[in-house]
């Protein structure tokens, strides 16, 4: 009976019998992970094996000021494939160019996809820079993991990235705001209708030069806290990047637009937990309602939270310079019913989601149950006082700016 399900490269090879005891683990995708480590034979991930084929027809820059966010693509890519004999193959740069799939493909019918949103920065001495990669490489791995495709040797991914994003130098613009958002990929190649862990897949990294969020300033957004969808469930995969998690968000999304709102925000349960917004991390400042302490509130990662790397970063700025000044930096569940309540006795001081495409994206009010809450701007405020220093924070160490351990110089442009 498993043995119909298993793909058929794997029965004919040494792997066989390594996949078969993974398989009939209830918890595969650990079992996976464990085998893959355990074994020799299979290659690790590895940036010595890199070749590289340029583009004879480099693309025109598309004008700065008429950039899309991700609608328009560097002159290359980065491809590795892997498969359950032989592990990670040799790593190849290319000219950008379409994948092609049997359209058996595991990916098209099961969603084996995961996906990382990151950036490189051009600072003033025209070096580039990421930010944090290996935050995304790890959390890469943990959406792979899960979804039963391979994981890989952070460093050296982070090393494949780094020649990559170094060779698409000249679509960095080097003004503050813009950057090369990259888009690391994995899905399941594998040719089966048959359910069950992939024999093959391919990781990629796409590049798309992206403009500033607000390119005239902050516009704070209006919610509609959203109910009859959920996004993410206790045992579920919302922590997890996974393509799945997005598709079947974008319904309520039309939904909330319809009726004049810009995002969903996430509630979950009878309680009405505030979770995410859209597809941001969601913080709140706050008086205390016992107290009158100034918090910093954001929801605990207890696994329907996107662990967003902006959102570490908003956390450890906190507490690095808002809490001498008084806060209290917290992550805890709370409800729609304590934002409103705060906001009704005036202690509900500002709300914003993070996430690396606008690092912090203000919130003007959330429509709840018949309810307009006010998120405590001014009418001619576009942003809170935390929203504007944790940008300007972050957007700092990012461009290099101010040197920090977060932000990671390409060896390629030192
Ligand atoms: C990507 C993402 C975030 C933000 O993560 P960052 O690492 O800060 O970009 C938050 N929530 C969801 C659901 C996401 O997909």
């Amino acid at each position: 009976m498993l043995r119909q399900l298993l793909p058929r490269s794997s029965l004919s090879t040494k792997s066989s019998s390594r996949l078969l005891a993974a398989w009939e683990q209830p918890l595969r995708y650990y079992s996976i992970k464990a085998t893959a480590a355990s074994t020799t034979k299979l290659k690790e991930l590895d940036a010595s094996t890199l070749s590289i084929t340029k583009t004879t027809t480099p693309k025109e820059l598309v004008p700065w000021n008429e950039l899309v966010f991700g609608r328009s693509f560097t002159d290359h890519m980065l491809s590795i494939e892997w498969t359950a004999a032989d592990g990670w193959l040799p790593a190849r740069i290319t000219p950008y160019q379409n994948l092609s799939l049997d359209p058996a493909s595991c990916v098209f019918h099961y969603a084996f996809e995961c996906f990382e949103g990151m950036k490189a920065y051009k600072d003033s001495k025209g070096q580039v820079r990421l930010f944090r990669p290996n935050k995304n490489m790890q959390r890469m791995n943990e959406s792979t993991a899960r979804i039963a495709l391979p994981t890989f040797e952070q460093a050296a991914m982070i090393q494949l990235i780094s020649t990559f994003a170094s060779m698409e130098e000249r679509f960095i613009p080097s003004t503050k705001g813009y950057s090369l958002y990259l888009r690391p990929t994995m899905i399941g190649t594998q040719r089966t209708l048959g359910v069950g862990p992939p024999g093959s897949a391919l990781l990629y990294v796409i590049a798309s030069p992206v403009g500033p969020y607000y390119p005239t300033g902050f516009k704070a957004i209006s919610l509609e806290a959203t109910d009859y969808a959920v996004r993410a469930w206790p045992g579920g995969v919302g922590d997890k990047k996974l393509g799945a998690n997005y598709a079947p968000c974008i319904v309520p999304q039309l939904q909330a637009a319809k009726r004049g709102f810009h995002q969903n925000l996430w509630l979950f349960g009878e309680e009405e937990f505030v979770t995410e917004v859209g597809t941001m991390n969601m913080f709140v400042a706050m008086k205390n309602k016992e107290t009158g302490q100034k918090e910093l509130i954001t929801a605990p990662l207890d696994g329907m939270i996107l662990a967003g790397v902006t959102r570490d970063c908003v956390l450890s700025l906190a507490k690095e310079k808002l809490v001498p000044e008084g806060w209290n930096v917290v992550e805890r569940k709370y409800t729609m019913k304590e934002l409103s309540d705060a906001a009704k006795d005036g202690r509900l001081i500002e709300a914003f989601g993070s996430g690396t495409a606008a690092i912090v994206s203000p919130i003007r009010n959330i429509s709840w149950k018949n309810e307009l809450v006010d998120c405590g701007l001014q009418p001619e405020q576009e942003a809170g006082e935390i929203a504007l220093q944790m940008k300007n924070w972050i957007e700092e160490i990012q461009y290099g700016d101010v040197e920090h351990e977060w932000s990671y110089v390409l060896p390629q442009s030192k």
